[in-house]
């Protein structure tokens, strides 16, 4: 990977700026956004002959080294099958990869919980903090050939028309990149596909997900745990410790609930957690940072058109209760690079070559999209009917072995 730093460097100078006007850099695809998504599409594409730029609004430091945010992301097997693909898998350490051997469903105080084990595999999925994916995903783009990053700047405006390359990207420090494909990773709340006339149905929730890390006295036996409580919804994941004794900590409440919860001091804030969890977890001690995130839903009304693309958050806004936003983001990312590596040398900006990556992508992820919203709202509404019908579903679904199995399969495929 090429960084272009020094060029770039020099555009904010006087004596550069009608060099900026005039000299347009130019690209097969920008990607914007060097999150993971960003970042596993830009590998994918090695070998296929075209030149990339990648634009993050981060600096390069912070790409190298990227600090943990709390998210610990259960990936399925197959997403762990595209990260060794990728050359990924490896630069993880191996301790810092947690076995998911058992995920609990539990309902208020009901003593009774919807279960699913590996069955005959050694594990559901695993768990990884998403700091440690960013570090990996990024240190292979590093050393990729055709790839120029463009850091610690941002998109200004973006858009797509006339013939090829259709795409002009114009940074927040005046340089202008021409693309053929413009590919929007820049997160569910994208400022690409705002600028590119894509529109979105977007749900606030009005509740936000703290998640940290939490020593404590039991076990955890590599269990993942998610309880729907009234009024509160509680995921204690297990985290990588010899001992068995860390686990990551996620609360959704009301928005101004969890700005209250952030602000206690770590001893005052274990104490009210050992209140919210009702002595499922005793003993228990913060560790390290605590991390909010507002709940929002999004669903791109397109994901590719002439000239561009969505992929990662930007084309899906998955709700976290699931864990398949990530797990999504990486196999749309994947049917985008095969479309446009089958393109041959074709146009690789046009709508008819891309239509194929929006059939696909929007086919895999309707039905996660519209289940794990029906879920959502089945679990977090509070009138008694709603009660009632949670409790129905939960013995349904643990005695229909069918059910399990779709479940299992969404989980471990
Ligand atoms: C609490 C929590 C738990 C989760 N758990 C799971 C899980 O268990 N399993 C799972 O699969 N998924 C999980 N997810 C979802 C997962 O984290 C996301 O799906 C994933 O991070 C999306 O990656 P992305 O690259 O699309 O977007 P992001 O990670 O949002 O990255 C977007 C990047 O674009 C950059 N950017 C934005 N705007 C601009 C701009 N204008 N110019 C330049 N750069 C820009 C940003 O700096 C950022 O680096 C979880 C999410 C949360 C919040």
């Amino acid at each position: 990977m090429r960084s272009i730093k020094e060029r770039t460097n020099r555009l904010g100078q006087e004596e550069d700026q009608e060099f900026s006007m005039h000299d347009d850099l130019m690209f097969d695809v920008a990607v914007v956004g060097a999150g993971p998504a960003g970042l596993a599409f830009t590998r994918s594409l090695a070998g296929a002959g075209l030149t990339v730029v990648l634009i993050e609004g981060q600096d390069e430091a912070a790409l190298r080294d990227p600090a943990f945010d709390g998210r610990e992301i259960a990936l399925t097997h197959n997403s762990i099958r595209l990260l060794k693909s990728l050359d990924a898998w490896d630069r993880i350490p191996a301790q810092d990869i947690s076995d998911l051997r058992e995920a609990r469903v539990l309902d208020g105080g009901s003593p009774f919980a919807l279960t699913f084990d590996a069955g005959g595999a050694d594990r559901l999925g695993v768990l990884i903090p998403n700091h440690l994916i960013r570090r990996a995903l990024f240190e292979v783009v590093e050393g990729q050939p055709g790839v120029t990053l463009m850091a610690g700047r941002r998109v200004a405006t973006c858009v797509v028309q006339g013939a090829a390359p259709r795409g002009r990207v114009v940074l927040d420090d005046g340089a202008t990149i021409r693309a053929k494909l413009i590919v929007a990773a820049d997160s569910r709340f994208s400022g690409v596909r705002d600028q590119l006339g894509v529109g979105v149905e977007m749900n606030r929730l009005g509740r936000s997900m703290m998640v940290c890390r939490m020593r404590h006295d039991q076990a955890h036996g590599h269990v993942a745990t998610e309880w729907f409580d009234h009024r509160q919804t509680v995921a204690l994941l297990p985290v990588a410790d010899s001992q068995e004794r860390v686990s990551s900590v996620v609360i959704t409440l009301a928005a101004p609930a969890i700005a209250d919860l952030m602000r206690l001091s770590p001893q005052a804030f274990a104490v009210e957690m050992e209140r919210r969890l009702k002595g499922r977890l005793t003993g228990l001690e913060l560790i390290g940072t605590r991390h909010a995130y507002p709940l929002a839903t999004t669903w791109s009304r397109r994901f590719a058109g002439e000239g561009f693309a969505l992929i990662g958050d930007a084309a899906v806004g998955m709700h976290p209760v699931t864990a398949h936003g990530f797990n999504l983001g990486l196999r749309g990312q994947e049917t985008l690079a095969k479309v446009l590596k089958s393109a041959r040398g074709g146009d690789i900006g046009s709508e008819r070559v891309l239509a194929r990556y929006e059939r696909d992508h929007r086919l895999a992820s309707w039905p996660l999209y519209q289940g794990t919203n029906a879920l959502v709202r089945l679990f977090t509404e509070e009138t008694p009917p709603a009660r009632l019908a949670r409790g129905a579903a939960l013995r349904a679904g643990q005695a229909t072995a069918p059910f399990k199995r779709v479940v299992k399969r969404m989980l471990t495929a």
